[in-house]
């Protein structure tokens, strides 16, 4: 029962059969919000439902949403291969309730399917909840039995959530399992939170005010609920691992990157880094996002091209990506058949990308390295090589952090945006001479203008000097 699919199914039933409506994932290229990079959350979809601008024929709802956490607010592209709990692309469960039950229900729900339905050890689990929210500590105590060591007050907008600088906002609480003494890292909201021994599994969001205004807050007459939990996290809580990395979907994969490569993963972060990024390109390009040089396009080409250094790495002398994707195919298509539908395209595109990218990626390592012979610990490669390397070789700067992470060498950043900014100067003084000035400065305006969206950053300015 503690394989994804029995998990996935597990959770839902459960929520079905408390009243709640199914609902399929919605795609990771969100419908309605231009604001948003990719779905990053299960409640994505239900948004204009919780405001109260949508209406649905049902006033709870589940979910298993695809969910993308690579660029914007979200990201955790650096996390992973790094932690035992991140991935780029995660499904999120999730139990929803527009002004239906709140609070007390929502606890009642969780800590029944938790300690019976996945028959986790009471012992084990801990919550966090909003220093605040005395009602949400006095609900754990009584549906939980919890004594206060076992829930944990945290100041910090961690455990505040607000949809945007206006609109419904409310505290949560997170449930962690304690993975035992000889696992590093201490409880949530401590200096050593990061390490692997306290796993959060589940968030519980209390919409219960809205914010109207900077610092000013009102009680939502109708309160709602979101939750959240990691399926990947939970199966590594069920089969017993400390890692997503452990679980029976991951050791697949990496198993097929060892077979294909010859190369044992022996807790090599490559082999993590591969299975994730081929899971997260390989959903994007489903949902009709194609590597490009900006926006969304320009995340997946980022995460593709870390996935192929990582290949590299582990001595890929041909496009690999691609020829790990039948496993995946074969593991969750069931689930998610847009993945078999589109198999021809996005094999097709993993290969294409690697092809094209191989080119330049050994002949800018090589430069890369050149650069850093000097270089130890604690020091940093100049803007202009990591400028080079970007706008010459398609280096995203990403790729370059990541490449030098290993040895602790970090990359001057400013020194990067002015070289970029040089160089864009000098483009447009070319432009700016070639006699039509006027519609060239309307295009670079609008280019300034929607080219680097505040969600998106420096790092998806066009790079028309990227080799393709
Ligand atoms: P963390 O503190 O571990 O980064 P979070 O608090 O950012 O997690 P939430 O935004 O609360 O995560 O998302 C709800 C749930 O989704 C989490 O409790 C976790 O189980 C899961 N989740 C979040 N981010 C990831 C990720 N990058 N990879 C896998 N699962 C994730
Ligand atoms: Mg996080
Ligand atoms: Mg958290
Ligand atoms: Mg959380």
């Amino acid at each position: 029962m503690s394989g994804v699919n029995d998990i996935r199914s597990t959770f839902l039933d459960y929520f079905k059969k408390n009243g709640h409506e199914i609902v399929p994932s919605s795609p990771l290229v969100p419908r309605n919000d231009p604001t948003l990079m990719f779905t990053n959350a299960g409640m994505v979809q239900f948004k204009n439902v919780f405001t109260g601008l949508e209406k649905r024929p049902y006033s709870t709802a589940t979910s298993s949403q695809k969910c993308v956490r690579a660029g914007g607010k979200h990201n955790d592209l650096d996390n992973v291969g790094y932690t035992a709990r991140h991935l780029t692309f995660f499904e999120m469960l999730g139990n929803f309730s527009f002004g239906d039950y709140f609070k007390e229900n929502a606890i009642e729900l969780a800590w029944k399917l938790v300690t019976e339905g996945f028959d986790l050890p009471k012992n084990r689990l801990l919550v966090t909840v909003y220093s605040e929210d005395e009602e949400a500590a006095t609900l754990w105590k009584k549906i939980a039995g919890f004594s206060d060591d076992k829930i944990i007050r945290i100041p910090t907008s961690d455990n505040f959530w607000q949809m945007g600088d206006t609109g419904p906002c409310g505290p949560c609480s997170e449930i962690f399992i304690d993975q035992g003494e000889n696992v590093w890292g201490g409880p949530p909201g401590s200096p050593e939170e990061d390490g692997d021994r306290f796993l959060e599994f589940w968030n519980l969001v209390f919409m219960q005010f809205e914010q109207t205004a900077p610092g000013e807050r009102s009680p939502l007459p109708r309160p709602s609920i979101d939750t959240g939990m990691g399926l990947e996290r939970m199966a590594a809580v069920l089969q017993g691992v400390q890692s997503v990395f452990d679980t029976d979907l991951f050791r697949t994969l990496i198993g097929t990157i060892e077979d294909t490569m010859g190369v044992k993963a022996e807790g090599s972060a490559s082999h993590r880094v591969i299975a994730d990024h081929l899971r997260s390109s390989a959903f994007l390009i489903a949902d009709g996002v194609l590597p490009s040089n900006e926006g969304r396009g320009y995340v997946l080409r980022r995460i593709m091209r870390r996935a192929m250094r990582h290949a590299q790495l582990l001595g890929a002398k041909e496009p690999l990506v691609y020829k790990l994707l039948p496993t995946l195919v074969q593991q969750m298509g069931r689930a998610y058949p847009e993945l078999v539908r589109a198999e021809a395209l996005i094999s097709e595109t993993l290969k294409l990308e690697e092809n094209r990218f191989r080119k330049t990626l050994e002949r800018g390592l090589s430069l890369l390295s050149d650069a850093t012979t000097d270089l130890s610990k604690g020091d940093m490669l100049d803007g202009e090589t990591a400028f080079k390397l970007y706008d010459t070789y398609g280096f995203p700067l990403d790729l370059t952090q990541d490449a030098l992470r290993a040895r602790e060498i970090g990359v001057d950043i400013s020194g990067f945006t002015d070289a970029m900014q040089r160089q864009k100067a000098e483009a447009r003084s070319h432009w700016a001479g070639s006699g039509e000035k006027a519609t060239e400065t309307v295009w670079f305006e609008l280019r300034e203008k929607h080219g680097a969206t505040e969600f998106l950053g420096y790092d998806t300015e066009t790079a028309e000097g990227v080799v393709q």
